[in-house]
């Protein structure tokens, strides 16, 4: 949706700074206000960026690979080097000197990095992900010119193992790249990586011949953190996968879009070439790379620490158990993945779904149960819902 803004910025007459400052004042404003009513997408709009704030007055670029540097002196690779560190732990990297990682543009800079090394690693390989993996994935795919191939999901939304069981085998003689989600988008399932992964080895599909990528987005920082999980579906470097992602404006929260790629190091070996003008290794996506998005995610990692973040699990889970109940007992059809934020029900009219911003697809909606959403937003939205409840759409949504 486009903000009419109070000045033309074609119009260098009216670009005062009195009208400038107005104009950013309104924006400001609007955002302030839409923030307090946000339920449909996984960010954590609970942060607080002042900190950070004392940073704007600096172009930090942490150009090149975060484990070289380069001759630019505003960066701070080697915080970004601590960031990653903090994941390899939380994600059971066994050695984390075997692991590499950086701070990219977003969750889905990520997936095409992690696919791109996968596929140096494997030659020409086929990926194989889920219907309801994030469409980045098959967009890196076709970037990549990636042969994709999808497997069914369940009701759910986790890959069901037999359909998995069903390409890979008809896919034997190839290389494969699979690509599981912890916490899909739209429904917030969890698929089993550790079903996932044996459905390769009998099949035959040997580690030098696989890459298994973990999209983690959202729940690859919620999961790591809630007691007696089924192991299957921990995001872990223990079930021996390649790589793992998330996104730092998810759960973390933070000012701007970013994201986290944790990587096995020998797959990164493999890519990197020296750059003598940058005097560091090309070994990222971009060059540039943004070190504010870097301070922002330590400062949250570092201030909430491990318990900041078993805090948010488990009062988001709660909440969301608590949301899922008010609507049932309402008679609304509901789904809430285990240990996830997500409910998703069937699609309000219009009206609620721009009033709160929930994301749609098909006819059913969700919303998510971030740290933001208190029980009064959710006491308003469930308000909201049932009153016009049953007056919507009365398909059956989950099949
Ligand atoms: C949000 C999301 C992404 C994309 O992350 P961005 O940081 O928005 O690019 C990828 N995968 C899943 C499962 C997501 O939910």
């Amino acid at each position: 949706m486009c903000v009419k803004l109070t000045c033309d910025i074609l119009d260098t007459r009216l670009s005062t700074p009195a009208v400038i400052n107005a104009t950013l004042d309104k924006l400001s404003n609007k955002f302030a206000d839409r923030r307090e009513k946000h339920l449909g997408y996984p960010y954590n709009l609970d942060f607080d960026a002042w900190p950070i704030s004392q940073f704007c007055k600096f172009l930090i670029n942490n150009l090149g690979d975060p484990y070289v540097g380069s001759h630019y002196a505003t960066e701070v690779c080697g915080v970004e080097r601590e960031v990653v560190d903090w994941f390899a732990r939380v994600w059971e990297c066994a050695d984390p000197e075997e692991y590499w990682g950086a701070v990219g543009a977003s969750g889905t800079e990520g997936n095409l990095w992690a696919l791109y090394l996968a596929r140096e690693t494997l030659g020409n390989p086929v990926l194989i992900h889920s219907t309801e993996a994030h469409y980045s994935v098959p967009k890196a795919a076709k970037i990549l010119r990636i042969e994709a191939l999808t497997c069914e999901a369940d009701h759910t939304g986790a890959i069901c193992p037999d359909a998995l069981r069903e390409v890979v085998q008809a896919n034997r003689h190839r290389c494969v790249i699979l690509a599981l989600t912890c916490g899909t988008t739209m429904k917030g399932a969890h698929d089993d990586i550790a079903s996932c992964i044996s459905v390769l080895d009998q099949v035959g599909i040997d580690p030098s011949r696989r890459f298994v990528h973990v999209d983690g987005a959202l729940n690859a920082m919620v999961l790591p953190f809630v007691d007696g999980l089924p192991s299957g579906i921990r995001p872990s470097f223990r079930h021996g996968i390649d790589s793992m992602s998330t996104s730092g404006h998810k759960m973390i929260g933070t000012p701007m879009p970013c994201g986290v790629l944790v990587v096995r190091r020998e797959h990164v070996r493999r890519v990197a070439s020296t750059v003598s003008y940058l005097r560091s290794d090309d070994t990222t996506l971009m060059g540039s790379r943004n070190g504010h998005a870097v301070l922002a995610i330590w400062n949250r990692l570092t201030r909430l620490g491990i318990a900041g973040f078993r805090h948010f699990a488990r009062t988001c889970i709660g909440r969301a158990d608590g949301f899922a109940g008010a609507l049932r007992s309402a008679s609304v059809p509901v789904l809430l993945n285990p240990c996830s934020l997500t409910v998703v029900f069937p699609k309000p009219s219009e009206r609620l779904v721009n009033e709160y911003q929930l994301a749609c697809h098909g006819n059913y909606a969700h919303a998510i149960v971030m740290p933001n959403v208190k029980a009064d937003l959710i006491d308003r939205f469930v308000g909201d819902y049932t009153a016009e409840w049953p007056c919507n759409s009365r398909q059956k949504v989950f099949s």
